[in-house]
């Protein structure tokens, strides 16, 4: 198969994690047959630094031809870097902003997993991780009350504030649809999270989201209460597979269950419209604190490259080999400085990709 791929270093550790991330993507186009096209574009602080805007029109239409974007991370130090002296509309995380809007990407898909091996830096206890967790929480990302009209005005000498909540019945059947479809490559369940026994946007989620289940039954699907939830991912995440949501309770579900796993080097994300097409990356953010020094934890991107092969290629079992190699560096001892803990080997960004390539 050949694949088209807009590729977006970034800034701070970006480079190091996407060079990383590229080394895997090369050696399953060699091992499975594939061709896979890699075309840079700026995106962030290096496009401010040559372009004087954070994303290009150029840059966009190019990412739009493409079958899918690998995107390292953007942005760099909030106090110290002069891109934060710009006026918000032009600093780094406008181009992101910017980009998700072009590309229509409305479905956000954070996995959690507990891997074995790091287990010891779970906050949980043990008998909570025995057996580890595997879910995948998918937000709504374009709809709710972060997109809803708001306003801030005087009433009887006082200050009032109020945010619009608003789905329509499409938003919600298109993430719906796309949760039961990810649900169908892993366990089959879904568990639907809302408030439904006190808002009418939940009361809609939960109304199309059983029109939806209807058309794949092997799929077991579950309504769970938002406030519930927020306490079973720490009573028994093992419970989960699929955690279907709308926006804020997915903004804060999803940060809640990384947590519960310990490394923020290996988390990876994907941003998802109603085709093939996707932009995957890391869940961290550019670490300009470590930037340069090639000490940063590519695990997180490599694996984003993986949900690239998986959700937008339909390449299930590369997908599968990448993530079974992580597995294999981690079990025979290998770490990078972040998820280091005492008798395993310390590598750097380079050598734990090459590492992975290895056991490819
Ligand atoms: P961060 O995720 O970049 O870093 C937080 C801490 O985690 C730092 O100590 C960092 O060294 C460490 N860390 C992060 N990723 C790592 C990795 N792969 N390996 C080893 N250690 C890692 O968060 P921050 O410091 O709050 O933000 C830095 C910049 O990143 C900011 O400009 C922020 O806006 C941006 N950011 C971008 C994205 C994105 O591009 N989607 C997301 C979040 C933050």
């Amino acid at each position: 198969m050949e694949k088209n791929i807009t590729v977006i270093k970034g800034d701070g550790i970006g480079p190091e994690i996407v060079d990383e991330a590229i080394k895997v993507l090369d050696a399953v186009a060699k091992k499975y047959n594939h061709t896979f096209i890699y075309t840079d574009i700026l995106m962030g602080g290096a496009s401010i630094d040559v372009h004087g805007v954070p994303l290009t029109d150029e840059a966009i239409e190019i990412a739009k031809k493409s079958d899918a974007v690998l995107l390292g991370s953007i942005g760099g130090d909030t106090t110290t870097s002069p891109w934060y002296q710009l006026e918000p509309a032009l600093r780094p995380e406008a181009g992101l902003l910017k980009m998700r809007k072009a590309l229509n990407l409305f479905a956000n898909l954070r996995p959690a997993y507990l891997y074995d091996e790091l287990k010891g830096a779970c906050p949980l206890k043990e008998e909570i991780t025995q057996g580890g967790f595997d879910m995948m929480i998918m937000r709504e990302l374009t709809g709710g009350l972060y997109f809803g009209k708001r306003e801030t005005k005087e009433v009887n000498g006082e200050l009032v504030a109020h945010d619009n909540l608003e789905y329509s019945e499409s938003e919600i059947r298109r993430i719906a649809k796309r949760g039961f479809d990810i649900a169908m490559k892993r366990q089959k369940k879904v568990v639907s999270v809302d408030k439904a026994n006190v808002l009418d946007s939940s009361r809609l989620w939960r109304k199309i989201v059983n029109e939806v289940a209807k058309d794949y039954p092997e799929v077991e699907l579950e309504h769970m209460l938002v406030d519930n939830c927020a306490m079973q991912l720490v009573k028994n995440p093992q419970q989960f597979d699929v955690i279907l949501t709308e926006n804020m309770f997915g903004d804060i579900l999803s940060d809640e269950a990384s947590m519960i796993t310990g490394s923020i080097g290996m988390l990876s994300s994907a941003s998802l419209r109603d085709d093939q097409f996707g932009m995957y990356e890391p869940s961290h953010g550019s670490a300009p604190d470590i930037a340069g020094k090639n000490i940063a934890n590519p695990i997180a991107t490599i694996l984003s490259a993986a949900m690239m092969l998986r959700y937008s290629f339909d390449m299930d079992k590369e997908a599968s080999a990448v993530e079974k190699a992580i597995q294999k560096v981690l079990k025979d001892g290998y770490r990078t400085v972040d998820i280091m803990s005492d008798g395993q080997k310390e590598v750097s960004c380079s050598v734990m990709g090459n590492l992975i390539v290895e056991r490819l």
